[in-house]
């Protein structure tokens, strides 16, 4: 899950803040943030945070568990690993959405 607000300038660019934040609440009330866009600083309430899902990346142990398997057990052993490692993925995403729905509806 990342955090964004999006740009009170013309830009409308998405400005993506650093935060380990859960839910709306745990953010300050209010702050000042600057575009990285069109440079405009302003002041942005927590109301106008929204929370995206994190760009689809492979997971690290996805890679780990399928050369593992390869090395051990041979072909099979690599599909194994695979597949362990996708359903092991889409959790992790599946985690990832319910944590920006949470979010969203702080
Ligand atoms: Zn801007």
């Amino acid at each position: 899950m990342r955090l964004y607000v999006v740009c009170h300038n013309r830009s409308h660019a998405r400005i993506y803040i650093s935060s380990t934040a859960q839910i709306r609440s745990q953010l300050p009330y209010v702050f000042e943030l600057q575009c990285p866009l069109c440079g405009n600083r302003d002041v942005y309430h927590n109301r106008e945070v929204l929370a995206e899902e994190e760009p689809t990346k492979v997971p690290v142990g996805a890679i780990l568990g399928g050369i593992l398997g390869a090395v051990i057990a041979g072909p099979i052993g690599a599909l194994g690993g695979a597949i362990l490692a996708g359903g092991v993925g889409a959790g992790a995403d599946n985690a990832d959405r319910q944590a920006v729905e949470r979010f969203n509806s702080s």
